[in-house]
């Protein structure tokens, strides 16, 4: 199912199962590329080793075969790797020597989490509930000039004398807050500790990447967000710090975007929003069948925890996803999870004062009044043992065709339980 480079990415607010995906896809890579996101984005994985939560590392290091990048587009938190790394050990999954960090990465430093916390609160209702890991203040300083590389650490002296002056603007703007002020030596002895233990990792991963693509290694580039987060075209301001679109594999993996060889993306049979109620999520609903549905699915934030919000599969946004990312074909995931239900509705139009509206037309607070209308689709029986795509109850291949059909390609992956061998490949 995998062309030499490949790019997976999500359609929809994040968590679709990207992680179980890539797990599966991992099977026939040489190598699985994080290229942005941080910490905050965490996909889970089950498989024959347990299940983990995965923040940074690519969700392919559990194939032995698989080498895995940290590109210089990710948001480097080296008390997260480390954790992750031991976490990884623990399971028997050796890291050394096939896991790569990239020097070029941005290193999330305490005062980062700090101020993700403050600016947020800062914006009192208006407020859109980080998962405070603190990748939007480390993508800022990226870009005002005021970041830390991962290269930076290697030279003590150079990062002493780097923290120093950042150190004291962050904590003018710390203690303006009413927050506790970050000592210096504390922060460059445990970064110290971290480096001297990330050390073997780092690498210069754009080396790693071209020369496997001169080689015609297979590449698998695991987006870490969904599309309605991104920077530019997400629900904005309710979006993430980076551009989830594959083209960044460009900027964030130095591995040119003419080199992709097909686009994946993947899509949740309904739609999740993790968020405490701020961004828009049009097709959202409540109630007992959201409740449930919460439960069946184990829609429960992978980093925070939180109860995800639910609401339909919403056609609108994945047509345009598929336009935006340049998507080949679709994965539609946890399918298993609305079997039994009477009807399914799915949203393929949005009214605002009675008339048609376009996504790309409104603002934040538009999409979050817009009226969905629905398509009510007939609910499919428990899927159980089926392998075969044409032994599927037809009500259910009934959704498929109708989701390709509308949004114009093929859907060829389905996933019908978290485990690896409960996908289903169309032929
Ligand atoms: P990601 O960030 O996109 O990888 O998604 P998350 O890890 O946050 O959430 C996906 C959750 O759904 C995980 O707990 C997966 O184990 C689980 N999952 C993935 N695919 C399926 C599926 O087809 N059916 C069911 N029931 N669970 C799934």
């Amino acid at each position: 199912m995998t062309s030499v480079v490949t790019v997976v990415i999500g359609t929809q607010f994040g968590d679709e199962g990207k992680g179980k995906i890539i797990d599966y896809l991992a099977r026939d890579a040489d190598f699985v590329v994080r290229f942005h996101g941080g910490a905050g984005a965490g996909h889970t994985v089950v498989n024959n080793f347990g299940t983990f939560k995965m923040h940074l590392i690519p969700c392919g290091i559990f194939n032995k075969n698989v080498k895995c990048v940290i590109a210089n587009g990710v948001m480097v938190d080296p008390e997260i790797l480390l954790q992750e790394i031991d976490s990884l050990k623990r399971a028997g999954i050796r890291t050394k020597g096939r896991l790569f960090v990239s020097s070029r990465a941005h290193v999330v430093l305490p005062y980062h989490k700090i101020l993700d916390g403050i600016f947020d609160e800062a914006k009192g209702k208006l407020k859109t509930a980080t998962t405070g890991r603190g990748n939007g203040p480390v993508h800022a300083d990226k870009t005002s000039y005021y970041g830390i590389l991962v290269q930076d650490l290697l030279d003590k002296k150079l990062f002493g004398a780097k923290l120093e002056k950042i150190l004291n603007v962050k904590n003018k703007i710390i203690k303006e807050f009413g927050g506790k002020e970050l000592s210096l030596p504390k922060i460059l002895r445990d970064y110290s500790i971290f480096f001297s233990k990330l050390r073997p990792f780092i690498a210069n991963t754009f080396e790693i990447l071209n020369g496997a693509s001169e080689k015609k290694k297979t590449i698998l580039f695991e987006g870490a967000h969904g599309l309605y987060l991104d920077n530019d075209w997400g629900t904005y301001p309710y979006v993430t710090a980076s551009s989830t679109l594959p083209a960044n594999i460009g900027a964030g993996a130095g591995v040119s975007p003419s080199k992709i060889d097909s686009v994946v993306g993947i899509v949740k049979a309904y739609t999740t929003r993790i968020d405490s109620g701020a961004g828009p999520l049009p097709t959202e609903f409540f109630g007992k069948l959201a409740d449930a549905i919460r439960g069946w699915g184990g829609e429960f934030g992978a980093t925070t925890g939180r109860p995800r919000r639910i609401g339909w599969l919403d056609l609108i946004q994945l047509k345009l996803a598929v336009k935006l990312a340049g998507i080949n074909y679709l994965t539609l995931t946890k399918v298993d999870v609305l079997s039994s239900l009477r009807t399914v509705p799915v949203c393929t139009n949005y009214k605002l004062g009675g008339r048609t509206v376009d996504y790309l037309d409104l603002n934040a607070e538009q999409l979050k009044k817009v009226v969905p209308i629905y398509k009510d689709l007939p609910g499919w029986a428990e899927i159980g043992d089926v392998r075969k795509y044409n032994d599927l109850p037809k009500e259910l291949k009934n959704y498929v065709e109708m989701i390709e059909k509308f949004v114009g390609v093929p859907v060829k992956i389905l996933s019908i339980g978290p485990e690896r061998n409960q996908t289903i490949i169309r032929g």
